[in-house]
């Protein structure tokens, strides 16, 4: 049974970062999703097709059970509800998903390259952005190709070629930093592989480490 202050509890996290993601400028227009896993139920709040991340709103937002059921709504559902979906179902760990496509980070995916993680902080938060190709048949990725990748419980982001970004957490808002450390990171790759270029110089080598401790535990050893 959904529990109705759960529920409305979620509606509203899902909201507030959706508006922030905007903001933000991460996704413009009606692209992209996101969605939040209920406890109360084994079902998600996710923001339905053709309704943009500004816009989302108490009663245009769906409740789909994890078997594909969607709740009465007036809305078609998400192109992308089939691997948010399927992410849940093969990671208990994740309570929430952003996918976005925001510009940097799918400038990288759209030119067929993995966004490196060059600073500590994404090696700590993030450690590996694989990238994954479109569809055998040329079109955009699906649990097919997606959810392989994130059966590896160390991934909590990954970039979709041609297409966007995925991050995923126990929260909505650990989703969105993830979100946002990815478009950050490429847009820092991008600036850096651009002076390197212009002076002639290689790439120098990412981090190892994210924290100090941990490089210090490595040395001990
Ligand atoms: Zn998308």
């Amino acid at each position: 049974m959904i529990d109705r202050d759960e529920l409305t509890r979620k509606k509203t996290d899902l909201i507030a970062i959706a508006r922030r993601c905007f903001k933000r400028g991460l996704q413009t227009n009606a692209g992209g999703n996101l969605s939040v896993r209920l406890e109360s139920a084994d079902a998600i709040v996710i923001k339905p097709s053709g309704v943009g991340f500004n816009e989302c709103a108490p009663d245009n937002l769906q409740v789909v059970h994890l078997d594909g059921r969607i709740e009465p709504s007036d809305h078609k559902p998400s192109k992308d509800l089939g691997f948010h979906l399927d992410l849940y179902r093969i990671r208990a760990d994740i309570g929430a998903i952003v996918h976005c496509h925001s510009p940097w980070a799918t400038g990288y995916a759209s030119a067929g390259l993995e966004i490196p993680c060059l600073t500590v902080q994404t090696i700590e938060k993030i450690g590996r952005m694989p990238l994954i190709p479109l569809s055998a048949n040329g079109g955009p990725q699906t649990e097919t190709e997606i959810s392989p990748v994130f059966r590896d419980t160390g991934i909590v982001a990954a970039v979709l070629a041609n297409h966007g970004t995925i991050g995923v957490g126990a929260t909505l808002m650990q989703a969105q930093y993830l979100a946002e450390i990815i478009e950050e990171t490429a847009h820092i790759a991008y600036v850096r592989d651009t002076l390197l270029a212009a002076r002639g110089l290689p790439p120098p080598d990412a981090p190892t480490f994210g924290t100090a401790a941990e490089a210090k535990a490595a040395r001990g050893a």
